[in-house]
């Protein structure tokens, strides 16, 4: 399942290549060859992530969404909110199998960490690739170091010829978006939007809730459930994963079998600003970042190598690096639950 630094990297990326842009929508698969009809000839205008869901509008007209945050404000009304009562929403969630492709202009977001195509590259393809094990972005195309905006402008086959089980193609000038095996794909309306925003638990990155961090504390203290658990709640806060749950519990100190209501209000608050900082770093780099001990080279490193990456997830057995006692593993609402049973006492 991918956590929320990916999904916003999705939207991140539509917003670069396709925001803006008239797009003809096709599901060369068929599964969602009427949902594609409804978004087919409009422009993409607005794309955002909550959590892990990814929601990208589409109207006739981009110009009243001139200037706007995508996803900013979307219960506010005013103009804008005519023009979004308008537009029509599609809705992703990648599940355990999904994944977007991008082809053609691919313009490097986040630290521009991953390679955007060589020169003369018959066809560019870069990929958000998401996995149970990796709950993170790969790039399983060509790369060639550090390349440029300008260089991402790929000559040969454009645009391509689907590959696979494609449920939807957008397709720019310049850029195509393939989605392949997502759970879910659908168009919705606005209210539609404004209800999945109610529901969800804040976003860091969604200007929705008034004050995110205080509904965090607020969603966790109402219930008696396991803080591990709450923590991927997306109820209760959006994005958070298994790895980003395990993590971030290990550097807060705090057991993951603590009752939400027993959890003091300063560690929730803490809780929140780790992770804000923490999905901007993973936002910014496409992987999952989290050693508090790493120093800036170290970090680097473990861009590149996985098995240097986290401190607890995916090490059961193996000396914690803080205390020494063996990292723990249980199951926790059918997920796998890593943590330290010897200096996660709080
Ligand atoms: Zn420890």
């Amino acid at each position: 399942v991918p956590e929320g630094h990916s999904v916003h990297r999705v939207a991140l990326q539509l917003g670069a290549d396709l925001a803006g842009r008239r797009v003809a929508a096709s599901s060369p698969q068929g599964r969602f060859a009427a949902g594609a009809s409804l978004l087919d000839g409009l422009v993409l205008v607005e794309a955002f992530a909550v959590g892990k869901h990814l929601l990208v509008g589409f109207a006739a007209d981009a110009a009243p969404w001139a200037g706007v945050a995508p996803g900013a404000r979307l219960s506010d009304d005013g103009p804008l909110a005519e023009a979004r009562a308008g537009a029509r929403w599609l809705r992703v969630h990648l599940g355990l199998y999904g994944a977007w492709d991008f082809h053609g202009r691919v313009s490097p977001i986040g630290r521009e960490a991953f390679g955007v195509g060589s020169i003369g590259a018959p066809r560019l393809r870069r990929a958000v690739r998401i996995g149970e094990q990796e709950g993170e972005l790969t790039d399983d195309g060509p790369r060639a170091g550090a390349a440029g905006p300008a260089s991402a402008v790929v000559v040969g086959d454009f645009p391509p010829e689907p590959v696979g089980q494609v449920r939807l193609r957008l397709r720019g000038a310049e850029t195509v978006a393939d989605l392949r095996g997502p759970s879910r794909c659908e168009v919705i309306d606005l209210p539609a939007v404004r209800a999945l925003l109610d529901a969800a638990g804040p976003d860091p990155r969604v200007d929705h809730w008034p004050d995110p961090e205080a509904t965090f504390v607020a969603r966790v203290r109402a219930r008696r459930v396991a803080v591990g658990q709450l923590l991927m709640d997306q109820s209760v806060v959006s994005g958070i994963g298994n790895i980003y749950r395990a993590e971030m519990l290990f550097r807060a100190r705090l057991s993951p079998f603590v009752p939400g209501t027993a959890v003091p209000v300063e560690t929730l608050r803490a809780l929140w600003r780790d992770w804000v900082g923490l999905l901007d770093l993973g936002i910014d780099t496409g992987v999952i970042l989290v050693r508090e001990d790493h120093d800036a080279a170290q970090q680097e490193a473990a861009i590149a190598d996985r098995s240097i990456r986290f401190a607890v997830y995916g090490r059961a057995g193996e000396p914690c690096y803080r205390c020494g006692t063996p990292v723990a593993l249980a199951d926790m609402a059918s997920r796998k639950l890593y943590w330290c049973p010897g200096c996660q006492t709080g």
